[in-house]
């Protein structure tokens, strides 16, 4: 599908007011009151989707950093959806949908990916966890993921009736396949005609159900699947995986593993970049010196200022996380301790006094 900006033919850098304009003027031009071809149909709907994002800060600033395809991996349209409430965009835009000029087959698609509220068999999705290292988040790791999903009955083939018995007509909708019902939508009550829930429409139902799934037409099955879990990702993110949550005969849910990072004991991350603290000697920030640092893509030298302050920072470029789905690194950045001795030697006392001694001198002599 095309860029967001495209649909709505506008800049990158549009302003909001510049992105409402252009919706209206898109919405009221494709409207299923005024424009009754299944392309308008298509066209209200990708100009919803793209307002959907656009029109939210947070979710155009994700839309920007991700890429159009990124982002429609990383949300669905329930995501994107979300938040979004259409009856106060449209009443704040004065577009009226007059009663019941809408029709139902929009409705659906459009608030609904067309296929939740169409009736019929929808398998759920399912949400599994998974936690990995930082190490782990930095490299990409593959892991493996026990879920116990619902799939289609291997005996009955999904029709839930015992190999070889008859097939009868529905009792519930006398084979019409049909049952009408009143629905409560945001533009009123709607009269509705649904799949008949009992025969999922067929019309028709079974004599003898299959022993296997009872005449469910599918069973729990404990399962493991492998997942690729890609550098860099952030806490948090879901990975979705299409088809693997529950089965339904109208659609298959679909499986999100949400992935947590431990916490790390030497880094903290701050989206690419890490963080972390090392202590020096006081002489080495004195006089400057080198030291060196495991960091998550092996030892690196870091070199010492003469004259580094307590709580100064220092950047190894390139040594934090990966970006996700980039070849880019972000930064490392060291935050400097100066340890100061606590118990020392009649020597060191000695010499420190001199430092003491000298250091008046100098001040004195004014050249400082
Ligand atoms: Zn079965
Ligand atoms: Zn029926």
């Amino acid at each position: 599908m095309e860029d967001f900006y495209k649909i709505l033919g506008v800049e990158k850098n549009a302003s909001v007011d510049d992105i409402k304009k252009a919706y209206r003027k898109l919405a009221l031009k494709y409207h299923p009151d005024v424009n009754k071809t299944k392309e308008a149909e298509e066209k209200f709907k990708e100009i919803n989707e793209a307002y959907a994002v656009l029109s939210d800060e947070k979710k155009r600033q994700q839309y920007d950093t991700y890429g159009h395809d990124n982002f429609n991996q990383r949300y669905s349209q329930d995501d994107i959806f979300r938040d979004f409430d259409f009856e106060q965009v449209f009443r704040d835009f004065g577009i009226n949908f007059g009663g019941g000029g809408f029709s139902d087959n929009i409705f659906n698609d459009i608030f609904s990916n067309g296929q939740r509220s169409s009736g019929g068999d929808i398998g759920s999705d399912i949400l599994a966890h998974v936690d990995i290292s930082l190490e782990e988040a930095y490299n990409g790791v593959d892991k493996k993921i026990k879920l116990k999903h619902v799939i289609v009955c291997n005996i009955c083939k999904g029709s839930g009736a015992e190999p070889g018995s008859n097939i009868v007509t529905c009792r519930t909708c006398n084979g019409n396949g049909q049952v009408r019902a009143t629905q409560r939508t945001i533009f009123g009550i709607m009269q509705t005609v649904a799949p008949c829930p009992k025969c999922n429409g067929s019309g028709k139902s079974i004599e003898k159900a299959c022993s296997n799934c009872r005449g469910n037409g599918k069973i729990v099955l404990e399962n493991t699947i492998d997942i690729s879990i890609p550098k860099g990702i952030e806490n948090g993110t879901q990975l979705r995986v299409k088809g693997m949550g529950d089965y339904g005969k109208n659609r298959t849910g679909d499986l999100y593993v949400e992935v947590s990072i431990q916490k790390n004991k030497v880094f903290q991350r701050d989206r690419n970049d890490l963080l972390c603290d090392i202590n020096i000697p006081f002489y080495a920030a004195i006089l400057g010196g080198k030291t060196s640092i495991n960091t998550l893509n092996g030892v690196k030298d870091v070199s010492i200022k003469s004259g580094t302050q307590n709580g100064d920072t220092i950047v190894l470029y390139g040594s934090g996380m990966p970006r996700f789905r980039s070849n880019q690194y972000g930064d490392l950045i060291i935050k400097i301790h100066v340890d100061i001795p606590t118990n020392i030697s009649k020597e060191q006392h000695e010499l420190i006094s001199k430092f003491e001694e000298l250091d008046k001198k100098k001040k004195k002599f004014g050249i400082f």
